[in-house]
């Protein structure tokens, strides 16, 4: 060993705490046999500032490895017991980054690569220059701590990494709960729209909302608006009790749940089991466990509440925000449904009083129109041609009256469903011939002449005879209405689809594009002036369009300004197999 003085400054070196954190000075292990080389090392290690410790042989560096956990071990190679490469080994499995500087003998280059390959950092040939040896340690030592630090970075990374993993595991569970609430509030805002009628909606409501958040017993209690008390509106998971029953529920519920209370904050509870059982007004045996009261609120007012109950473990603030979403979903739905049934008893009334009035109008203006007819008979009375004049004048408005209050009672029977049909097996062209002989006096009046050009051997239809009759009856008297004098109209009628389509064509002004949309609707005529050419209530086509489509079929009309207008409609074909009514043919 021929150690030569060394010329560098002394430096620190220092390398991460075990925490990983603060510096500490490094720790080195010299092992060496040699007691003078290990007291170079001393000596010149030690001004370096590092801890230094030594150990003579292999085995008392294996001993003092566990207890003092070197940076970097300084290990001459041959030792007499336990080897250098031993020495390393054992300080590698103790710490895998651990720096092992080997010595070797001048003449010992294959020793020192089989100590590279095993994972030596470097390796210090004897003799060897102090300053060498220093450098290499304190590369050794850097080496080390890069790997201290690379350590942690890595830790802190992994670390980092998975806490960034949770977030987004957070997240992507949010978005995916969102997309599943807004798919389902779209789904359910499907079916609870779906109908109409308040009261299947209202059921609908309820088992949505059941189904939506895992609650079994479900409510809407509806307000009134008069009284301001609400009142079960339907139930999903209970029985309803009959109506009356339960004002002192309401109160006591009222009391201890803030069920009716005009507060439109939502209400989460879970009843202690000691509690004395609380039953939800209105419904048969349910006692309350948790409840969740959500107001049903429409524009500012709180038209009811939905109350769900008796979920296992109570109802979330998740569970909250969610039905908060669906309540005010389900508050428009009902209170669409309350005004759609509101317009249907206000329809219902209205058409109960058109039919009511016509019918008491009619009965004495048969009589006013018989008397005048009675008037005018030269059998009985004899009237001079004023009076004579007059009487015709009299009789004409009679006339026109009742085909108006006519129009109106069988419009308004068409509206509530009422107007009988006997819709049967029968031939057409008695039913035309019958409409032809209604219209003739018109006919001849105008000088207009009427074609039939029905398709020979037409299949027999299904068709209300006196009911097709008045709609062939209107069409023509509107043909004739619009028609120039001397013209020609024509009643057609072929098999087409499956159908027999009836077309009934005038060659008058014909109708202007625009007002064809206006023509099946009520009251609506395209010459709606009062100083029109022909009377009318505008109900006629809207009358036709009704029975035709008692009968299945569908009307329309194709129209030329200037060429004339074709009215259209189609009827079903009868059965082979079903009788025609005997004595029709
Ligand atoms: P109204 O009983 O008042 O005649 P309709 O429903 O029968 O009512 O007809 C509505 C309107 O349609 C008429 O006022 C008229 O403007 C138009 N219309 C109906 N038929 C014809 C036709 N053949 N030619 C031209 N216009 C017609």
């Amino acid at each position: 060993m021929d150690p030569k003085p060394h010329g560098s400054a002394s430096r620190a070196a220092a390398v991460p705490g075990a925490d990983g954190e603060g510096l500490e000075p490094a720790r080195v292990l010299v092992v060496d046999d040699e007691p003078s080389v290990v007291e170079v090392f001393r000596e010149f290690l030690s001004g370096e500032g590092y801890a230094l410790s030594v150990a003579l042989s292999g085995e008392e560096a294996v001993r003092l490895i566990p207890e003092i956990k070197p940076d970097l071990v300084l290990t001459d190679i041959n030792l007499p017991g336990l080897s250098g490469l031993e020495v390393m080994r054992f300080a590698k499995r103790e710490d895998p980054e651990v720096a092992v500087i080997v010595v070797t003998g001048y003449a010992s280059a294959s020793t020192a690569i089989d100590a590279l390959r095993e994972g030596a950092y470097d390796y210090v040939t004897k003799p060897f220059d102090l300053d060498d040896v220093q450098q290499i340690v304190e590369r050794g030592i850097a080496n080390r701590r890069l790997k201290a630090i690379n350590r942690r970075l890595v830790g802190e990374l992994r670390q980092k990494n998975e806490i960034l993993q949770h977030h987004e595991q957070e997240l992507r569970e949010k978005v995916r709960l969102a997309t599943w609430q807004m798919t389902k509030l779209y789904e359910v805002g499907k079916e609870v729209s779906a109908n109409l009628e308040l009261a299947p909606r209202l059921q609908i409501i309820c088992a949505k909302a059941a189904e939506l958040v895992g609650a079994p017993v479900v409510v809407v209690y509806l307000r009134n608006p008069e009284t301001e008390r609400l009142s079960v509106g339907a139930a999903h998971g209970a029985e309803l009790l009959g109506a009356d029953e339960d004002e002192a529920r309401f109160v006591e519920a009222e009391q201890s749940l803030g069920l009716a209370s005009s507060d439109p904050r939502p209400v989460r509870r879970t009843l202690p089991g000691s509690a004395a059982a609380l039953a939800l007004p209105g419904l048969a045996n349910v006692s309350v466990s948790t409840l969740m009261r959500l107001p049903l609120t429409t524009e500012a007012k709180m038209i009811g509440v939905l109350v769900l109950a008796n979920k296992p473990d109570g109802f979330s603030a998740d569970d909250e925000a969610f039905l908060a979403l669906y309540a005010s979903q389900a508050a428009i739905a009902v209170v669409n449904s309350q005004l759609y049934e509101h317009m249907k008893s206000l329809d219902r009334l209205k058409s109960e009083f058109v039919a009511v009035v016509s019918h008491e109008i009619r009965t004495p203006l048969t009589s006013v129109k018989g008397a005048i007819e009675l008037l005018s008979d030269d059998r009985y009375f004899h009237n001079n041609e004023q009076q004579a004049k007059l009487l015709t004048i009299g009789h004409a408005n009679a006339e026109r009256l009742l085909v108006l209050i006519n129009d109106i009672l069988d419009f308004s029977k068409l509206e509530s469903e009422s107007m009988p049909m006997n819709i049967e097996r029968q031939r057409l062209e008695p039913v035309v011939q019958q409409a032809a002989h209604h219209m003739r006096t018109m006919l001849e009046e105008r000088h207009l002449q009427l074609e039939l050009q029905l398709a020979p051997d037409l299949p027999d239809l299904m068709l209300d005879s006196i009911r097709l009759a008045q709609v062939l009856t209107n069409l023509l008297s509107n043909a004739a209405k619009f028609s120039p004098p001397h013209g020609r109209i024509e009643i057609t009628a072929e098999p087409m689809d499956g159908l027999v389509r009836i077309g009934v064509r005038d060659h008058g002004e014909g109708i202007a594009p625009a007002d064809l949309p206006k023509l099946f609707r009520k009251f609506s005529q395209v010459d709606s002036s009062a100083t029109r050419k022909a009377g009318g209530t505008g109900l006629g086509l809207v009358i036709c369009k009704g029975i035709v489509e008692k009968h299945s079929g569908k009307i329309w009309v194709e129209s030329t300004p200037g060429l004339g207008s074709t009215f259209y409609f189609t009827l079903p074909v009868a059965d082979r197999g079903l009788p025609r009514p005997a004595g029709r043919r």
